[in-house]
């Protein structure tokens, strides 16, 4: 479905992907796992459009869209969810889903998939006419997946999910991702909780300083000597 191949992006003179090559198959749940700093969020930043890779190819569903823009990537078919979720938090919940769907003029549609991610979402629900800005930050997370949700995408891409979650709303937020991708939404996951994120995950890839290290399957790996060493606490 999406598949990277040796990409370099840099910002400025920083050179922080070196050489990336990725493929995410529909229906997967992919997690890419590493240290901050290691290049997770700018490999998600350059498939929707943010950055622009200064050499290497980026195909989705058979169409070139390295340097694609960011609106553009939404048609197709790929949706992100921001590291620190980026609600606007001066709107209602209602209004933030709303806007999810700014590409979409399919007024029905519109109005399913709304009602899905309130069914989804049960505390979106009961929350609908809130100012995002007073949800919780768990809340927040599911209203910013919900966006995200809204445009339909085929492919997800989720930055730092668990990121400032207490363990039990982790685990909440987990199952969820597990269940948006069994009703079909393909998952690429960016994660600092690599237990968690190997826990549901088909396949991993680990990267350090802008460079894939480790690839494999998400249960081979939770296994490895070298991944319990430095991601899993020993
Ligand atoms: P984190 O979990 O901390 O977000 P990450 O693995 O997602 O880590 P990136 O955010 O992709 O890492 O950063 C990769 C490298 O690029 C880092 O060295 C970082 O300092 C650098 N970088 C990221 N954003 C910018 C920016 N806007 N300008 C300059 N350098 C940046």
């Amino acid at each position: 479905m999406l598949k990277i191949e040796n990409i370099d992006v840099y910002y400025g003179a920083i050179h922080a992907l070196k050489g990336i090559s990725a493929e995410v198959n529909e229906g997967e749940i992919v997690t890419l796992i590493g240290a901050n700093g290691a290049g997770k969020s700018t490999i998600l930043r350059t498939i929707s459009g943010l950055l622009k890779p200064k050499a290497g190819q980026i195909n989705f569903e058979g169409k070139s869209i390295a340097g694609v823009v960011a609106q553009d990537i939404v048609k197709l078919g790929i949706s992100q969810v921001p590291e620190g979720r980026r609600v606007f938090a001066n709107m209602s919940v209602l209004e933030n889903l709303e806007l999810g769907a700014y590409i979409r003029n399919d007024k029905k549609g519109i109005q399913e998939d709304m009602e899905n991610v309130f069914v989804k979402f049960p505390r979106l629900s009961e929350r609908r006419s809130q100012l995002a800005g007073t949800l919780s930050g768990g809340e927040q997370q599911m209203l910013a997946m919900g966006r995200a949700l809204m445009s339909r995408p085929r492919l997800l891409l989720l930055d730092e999910p668990s990121m400032g979650l207490a363990p039990l709303l982790v685990k909440e937020i987990f199952s969820i991702i597990k269940e948006i991708n069994a009703s079909g939404t393909t998952v690429l996951l960016v994660e600092q909780n690599a237990h968690m994120a190997l826990s549901i995950a088909h396949r991993a890839y680990v990267l350090e300083t802008g460079r894939i290290t480790l690839s494999g399957d998400a249960k081979e790996l939770a296994a490895s000597e070298e991944i319990r060493k430095a991601y899993l606490g020993g």
